[in-house]
């Protein structure tokens, strides 16, 4: 074995990103493809432009692999996760920005429209991590970023279900970075603030205003600005951080 060889099976770049066919999921996928790596992602119902990906693979001399898989069943994710390995290779990161709301003041809202949030933003984490973490203790390293939100550090308003599952992204991610340390495997979550993408363009434009009003820097984040963040904690540049959350929010939490 080479030393190039050793090197790729200690550090496999092989990505899988939940949620990767739109918004900040779709941007992580774009840009650990032109950081080198092979991408399998998931989403609900295929995107029309899923061929702009493939060639944009091309065009990098990479692979993708892509499937709908609902992150809420936990069987078709870890078929998902095999499927992957067997397409494109042992993984090296995951990537969780599957994630809905469902917004409503806690004195009318659902039993439906907590647990649909719950279960696609908490438990389809749990889901994603769960089917991974096994090939990647295989691999002894790895690297695990889970998105996040700021709402789910500082709470918000009509949104009691979706800060709850955020909430729970950052303590389920804080705990498994403790639990997985010792295999060369690190954990982090990504809290973003208010990025432009097709969740937040359902938007009434004066509680817009009233969110820019509030962030320092004067405007919403862009979901290639998220997904810098990602792949630098994919990345071996940040080897030493391991259960920390990145906040990137335009300064509104700080
Ligand atoms: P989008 O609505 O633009 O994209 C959501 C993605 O998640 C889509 O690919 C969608 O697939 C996929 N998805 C949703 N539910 C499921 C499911 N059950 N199984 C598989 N895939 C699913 O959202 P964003 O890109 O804006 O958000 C991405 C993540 O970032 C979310 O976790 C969100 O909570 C978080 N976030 C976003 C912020 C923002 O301001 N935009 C701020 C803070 C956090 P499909 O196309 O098939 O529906």
């Amino acid at each position: 074995m080479t030393q190039a060889d050793s090197n790729a099976a200690k550090d496999p770049r092989v990505a899988l990103v939940t949620g990767g066919s739109r918004g900040i999921g779709r941007a992580v996928v774009e840009r650990l493809l032109a950081d080198g790596y092979d991408v399998s992602y998931c989403y609900r119902s295929r995107p029309a432009d899923a061929d702009l990906i493939e060639r944009l693979a091309e065009k990098h001399g990479r692979r993708v692999f892509e499937a709908a898989v609902d992150v809420t069943d936990a069987q078709a994710m870890a078929d998902f996760v095999a499927a992957s390995e067997k397409a494109l290779g042992p993984l090296g990161a995951v990537v969780t920005s599957a994630g809905i709301v469902s917004d409503a003041p806690l004195a009318t809202m659902s039993p439906d429209a907590w647990h649909s949030v719950i279960d696609t933003n908490l438990t389809g984490t749990y889901n994603a991590c769960r089917a991974a973490v096994f090939p990647l203790i295989k691999q002894q390293g790895g690297a695990i970023v889970n998105i996040s939100s700021v709402t789910g550090v500082h709470g918000n308003a009509t949104q009691s279900n979706y800060a709850a599952s955020k909430a729970g992204i950052i303590g389920f991610t804080k705990s498994l970075a403790k639990e997985v340390a010792r295999f060369g495997i690190r954990a982090n979550v990504v809290a973003p603030g208010l990025i432009a993408t097709d969740m937040t363009d359902g938007m009434n434009e004066k509680a817009r205003t009233k969110v820019l009003r509030h962030i320092p820097l004067g405007r919403a984040g862009t979901a290639a600005e998220v997904a810098d963040a990602v792949a630098f904690l994919v990345s071996e540049q940040s080897a030493y951080i391991t259960g920390q959350v990145l906040q990137i929010d335009g300064g509104i939490s700080g």
